[in-house]
């Protein structure tokens, strides 16, 4: 049954932001957390990333704090009632933004900290007074010793993505915080995973909470069509390209294990002429943010990261998702996945799988409790560099004549020489994913990324542009079957 936000009864400036938002009909998680912590039980819920969590508690919260809206500007009647902890920084800073959003027409005030950022403008925003703060747990833990903000008169608590918090560590900075708390409030928890830690803590934390499961906890999102393909690691930039040019990508997150290869790999696609930017943990905390803003606003096409993206970013319509390393834990790939196919969009992801990753694919299956079959690809001999790809090539030294073509193949090994490296398996094709019913809407690109991506640019070797002209969004590129794309320096 859908049950719409009318049926709620919530606040009119809470009906109109959820209406400018353009949501008509309640989520799962929604529809059964909503009405739940509308009453001030306590939840326990286990729900997918993309399933509209953020909103299946903000709305509530907010609806429960609206008999202390209120127009004073002193910082007294503005004190923190609801406090919302994540992980990470970018999940902090996505929360914060849908409870800005949610909260638009209200007078309660919301902001967040996060480390990796200077303390002072954090502090001023606290000291003005916020009646949600989202945080994560270190950088909260320095500004309640800073006394920069007071959590006694906090009637609500958030713990998102708790699972992920106690992998990271953070149980002994949630417990020094829920000590700062009165002990009488509504506490939420949200996890991918009620592992037995997860429940332990439930239980010091929560008081008889109502347990909510939209979802088998590892599930895979059932609009995300997934394929792993055996390829060789010297193979897997050309696949990768293959692909999203066969598909017709516009946008795709490109998903490795370690820093250092994340920066390598976004390195040699930016040279090749792929529209690229990188994200991983060795970066300062802005250049992740722009980062970030550049692919969501479509101004970049490829983003290559390490699993410091895979957790609960919501960045709307990406089409696709590269697992260019078979990730080492195998939680991370529904995660990983989970990038795609959000709020009912359809979406791709493809997994590369090389000899090496035997037991990782073993632990996959295990993890999703079925047989993973692995496909091969034809790669298009014709559009291989010059023996194997090294920093510095460019697509188009392609060789140019088939006997060159042949010698490559050849001091590669032959197709089933290689595949017979690879972990084997006959290539299935398994079927296309059915639509999701919780959502109606299919996948539309947005305006930024129906513009033509750099994997569909022309091949014409780029000239160096000086480093004071810049390039809006288009990179000549690679493919000589593709029309030619202008290169644009208006901007
Ligand atoms: P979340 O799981 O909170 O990260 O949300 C995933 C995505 O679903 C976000 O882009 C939300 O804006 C979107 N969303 C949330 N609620 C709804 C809804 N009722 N209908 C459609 N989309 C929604």
């Amino acid at each position: 049954m859908t049950l719409s936000f009318s049926q709620l009864s919530l606040s009119p400036s809470l009906e109109r932001a959820v209406a400018e938002m353009g949501y008509e009909n309640m989520t799962p998680i929604q529809a059964q957390a909503i009405p739940v912590v509308l009453q001030g039980r306590d939840v326990m819920g286990a729900a997918q990333t993309g399933t509209g969590k953020t909103a299946a508690f903000t709305l509530p919260l907010l609806q429960r704090m609206m008999k202390h809206d209120n127009t004073s500007t002193s910082p007294a009647r503005h004190p923190v009632r609801a406090l919302v902890l994540l992980p990470t920084r970018e999940l902090a800073d996505q929360v914060a933004e849908q409870v800005k959003l949610y909260a638009k027409y209200t007078n309660l005030r919301s902001t967040v900290v996060f480390g990796g950022m200077d303390m002072k403008p954090q502090t001023a925003e606290l000291k003005k007074g916020v009646e949600v703060l989202v945080a994560t747990p270190g950088r909260l833990l320095d500004h309640i010793e800073a006394k920069n903000c007071v959590l006694n008169q906090v009637e609500y608590v958030v713990l998102d993505e708790a699972d992920r918090m106690l992998d990271i560590g953070f149980l002994p900075d949630l417990q020094r915080i829920l000590s700062f708390l009165p002990k009488q409030r509504t506490t939420l928890l949200f996890s991918a995973t009620f592992s037995p830690e997860i429940k332990r803590l439930a239980n010091s934390y929560l008081q008889d909470p109502v347990t909510i499961e939209v979802a088998r906890s590892n599930a895979t999102a059932s609009t995300v069509e997934q394929h792993f393909y055996r390829v060789d690691d010297d193979d897997k930039r050309n696949t990768l390209k293959q692909i999203l040019r066969e598909r017709g990508l516009k946008q795709a997150f490109v998903f490795v294990n370690s820093k250092l290869g994340c920066a390598r790999l976004a390195r040699s696609l930016e040279r090749e002429g792929l529209n690229t930017t990188a994200l991983h943990g060795d970066k300062s905390q802005d250049e992740r943010l722009k980062a970030l803003e550049a692919f969501k606003s479509g101004a970049v096409d490829l983003l290559v990261c390490t699993d410091v993206a895979a957790r609960g970013l919501d960045i709307k319509d990406v089409p696709a998702v590269f697992n260019f390393d078979i990730p080492f834990n195998a939680e991370d790939y529904v995660h990983r996945i989970g990038r795609t196919g959000r709020a009912g969009a359809s979406g791709l992801a493809v997994s590369f799988v090389s000899a090496r990753d035997a037991r990782l694919m073993g632990d996959l299956e295990k993890l999703l409790g079925k047989k993973l079959e692995l496909e091969a690809l034809e790669l298009e001999a014709d559009k291989r560099p010059a023996g194997h790809f090294n920093d510095g090539q460019r697509a188009w030294q392609q060789p140019d004549t088939a006997r060159e073509a042949r010698e490559i193949r050849e001091s590669r090994g032959s197709r089933p020489e290689r595949e017979a490296r690879a972990p084997s398996s006959r290539p299935v094709r398994p079927p296309r994913a059915p639509a999701d019913p919780l959502f109606d809407k299919p996948y539309e690109p947005s305006l930024a990324a129906e513009a033509t991506p750099s994997w569909e640019a022309a091949q014409k070797p780029t000239s160096r542009l000086s480093p004071n002209i810049k390039t809006r969004k288009k990179v000549p590129a690679l493919f000589k079957s593709a029309p030619v794309a202008p290169v644009t320096d208006n901007s």
